[in-house]
């Protein structure tokens, strides 16, 4: 095992990200929340969809599966009912959630699968240029309040930071990595290429944890005077059930072999 020692361990310096991207705050946010909780980067797997966000799986030295835009949480499901052991991390942005992927969210919170699912929202499409996506405040549009519905839809741990409050954010992750089973967290993070946000607005904690229930919690993410922070809601209900997915032992040889040559042809290295 590779216990997670330092952020320099954890994260390689040769980031593609813009100087200053929020990003970068939430991903050594969890790093610190990986240190905390002392999960070993060779348990650890973290799977994206498409955009700025979704370079997290090559910013982290954990194992990483960079996958299509909106379709991180299926692919996510898929590693988690291959091995039920390893911590599955979702890291996702608001433009990857917000549309293409947002029914995937929806049926996530729902069937309450164990993995932890990190939004990380700058309220744009960074990556093609800041064209504005579904969470970004517009006149006359309504933008999608991603916490609203991931509460309604069942989640049982939905939560909300701002990237630039590292410990904070540390510490919810951390909270969200020890639930058993479907975990969100928003995280504001700016994007000073393109959108910065308003981090001057308002911040407010939610005290206590998540304790208030599900109405409280709704209330709360619909705040249009403050940003709340902390854990809005979270309960226990059994994860979802995944031997379903599971591979029988005869179709699993077959797979490793077809991944084998895949490796073999294409000379992945594995870091
Ligand atoms: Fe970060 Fe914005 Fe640059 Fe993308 S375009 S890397 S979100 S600062």
């Amino acid at each position: 095992m590779t216990p997670v020692a330092s952020t320099a361990d954890a994260v390689p310096s040769d980031l593609t990200w813009c100087p200053g991207c929020g990003h970068r705050q939430a991903i050594d946010a969890l790093v610190s929340a990986l240190q905390r909780l002392e999960i070993p980067l060779s348990d650890t797997v973290v799977v994206t969809g498409m955009g700025c966000a979704s370079l997290a799986s090559f910013h982290l030295k954990t194992y990483g599966l960079h996958g299509l835009h909106g379709r991180a949480l299926p692919l996510a499901i898929g590693v988690k009912a291959g091995n039920p052991r390893l911590s599955v991390i979702v890291i996702s942005g608001d433009g990857d959630t917000g549309s293409i992927g947002l029914a995937h969210l929806l049926h996530a919170a729902r069937r309450n699968y164990d993995l932890t699912y990190l939004i990380l929202d700058n309220q744009s499409y960074g990556m093609t240029g800041g064209q504005p996506s579904a969470t970004t405040p517009q006149a006359g549009r309504e933008p999608l309040n991603l916490l609203s519905l991931a509460l309604t839809a069942g989640g049982t741990f939905v939560a909300q930071s701002v990237a630039w409050d590292i410990g904070r954010t540390s510490a919810i992750i951390a909270c969200a990595l020890r639930h058993p089973g479907f975990s969100v967290v928003n995280i504001l993070a700016p994007c000073p290429t393109f959108h910065r946000g308003d981090e001057s607005a308002a911040v407010s904690d939610i005290t206590p944890d998540g304790d208030g229930g599900l109405v409280a919690a709704i209330s709360a993410a619909q705040s249009t005077n403050v940003t709340p922070v902390g854990v809005l809601y979270q309960t226990r209900r059994p994860p979802a059930d995944l031997t379903e997915l599971s591979t029988p032992q005869h179709q699993r040889s077959e797979n490793e072999s077809v991944i084998e040559s895949i490796v073999a042809k294409h000379e992945i290295v594995w870091r």
